[in-house]
């Protein structure tokens, strides 16, 4: 039986979120505790939007997206659900993105979200640090985060988004804007 996974927010398209255009999904949940977080929205633990990897991809995969980026919350606090939303991406021949709090280090002590990092071409990790806000113009938060290419699909150059965000209006007239630019960086709220 497939994971249900709770998720915070969805953008089907975005070219502000790592390579080329992205699906991108938010997690719901992280009990990280970084000072500063930029989504504390996300914390929560209680049931947002459930769904399975099949259904992500079935309800919000565009035309033209080359790839899934993943974010939060915390991703690895749904390993079994990360896992199965990888492997589906694969299977569709996306290419696989995902931001984490947790070092590498601490993801390879744990069989099921080592089992995830053989599924991903690029993953940010390490808690987000208010005082090392970015300033190399890398697509992530703070200056402490290391982009590991696990697989030669991107190089760390296509990572580099001077100023680039993307601003959405939702249905109900909410503005957000989602990115990596000078401003503060935060998920939309579909
Ligand atoms: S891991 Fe991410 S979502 Fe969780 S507290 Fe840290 S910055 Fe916020």
């Amino acid at each position: 039986m497939k994971k249900q996974i709770n998720i915070h927010a969805v953008i089907p398209l975005s070219a502000v979120n790592g390579p080329g255009a992205r699906l991108v999904v938010f997690f719901q949940g992280c009990a990280r505790g970084c000072d500063g977080c930029f989504n504390p929205e996300t914390h929560s633990f209680d049931k947002k939007d459930l769904y399975s990897a099949q259904e992500v991809f079935e309800r919000f995969l565009t035309p033209g997206a080359e790839g899934i980026t993943v974010s939060g919350g915390e991703p690895f606090m749904q390993p079994e659900g990360l896992s199965d939303l990888l492997r589906e991406a694969r299977g569709r021949g996306l290419s696989t993105v995902v931001y984490t709090g947790f070092t590498i280090e601490e993801l390879q002590r744990d069989e099921v979200r080592k089992g995830c990092l053989s599924l991903i071409d690029v993953l940010i990790d390490g808690p987000y640090e208010e005082g090392r806000k970015e300033t190399t113009l890398l697509a992530r938060g703070s200056t402490n985060q290391r982009i590991h290419l696990l697989t030669g699909r991107y190089g760390a150059d296509e990572f580099y988004m001077p100023g680039r965000v993307e601003i959405l209006i939702s249905k109900d007239g909410v503005i957000t804007e989602t990115g990596f630019g000078k401003v503060t960086p935060k998920a939309v709220n579909e």
